[in-house]
């Protein structure tokens, strides 16, 4: 009998389409949900550092020195963990995958956030 059933499911899979796509070649089916890539608006980012103590994989590195957010994308395991902790929401998960790479390579984005300045303190009229 698991002769038959074995048969039966060999028939089966010849007919039917493939459930997997020839990826790269064929493109990915992708929704709004699909987690490609970190992306980052450095016009935006504070330098807190939230993104790299919330990374699991250590893939992110943040120096306020330097001005400059790095990621390790060898590293990144596409977690969303950064994306959902950025206290000013610099950070968003496009749907597009990156490019793949064979060698390790670190992308250095250079900060451009500036800070507003305080506003002055009106002085109080004297009574
Ligand atoms: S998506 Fe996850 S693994 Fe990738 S950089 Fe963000 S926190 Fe790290
Ligand atoms: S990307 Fe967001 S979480 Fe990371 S340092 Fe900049 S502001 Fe902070």
């Amino acid at each position: 009998m698991a002769f038959f059933e074995m048969v039966k499911t060999a028939l089966k899979t010849v007919v039917r389409r493939p459930v997997t796509i020839l990826y790269p070649a064929e493109a990915a089916k992708k929704t709004p949900l699909t987690r490609g890539h970190v992306t980052i608006d450095e016009s935006r980012c504070i330098s807190c550092g939230t993104c790299q103590r919330k990374c699991p994989a250590q893939a992110i590195v943040i120096s306020k020195e330097a001005k400059t957010w790095q990621i390790d994308r060898l590293r990144c395991v596409v977690c969303n963990s950064c994306v959902d902790t950025c206290p000013v929401k610099c950070l968003v998960m496009d749907t597009q995958y990156s490019s793949p790479v064979t060698a390790r390579s670190v992308e250095i984005v250079t900060i451009t956030y500036v800070k507003p300045p305080k506003p002055e303190k009106k002085d109080e009229p004297k009574q």
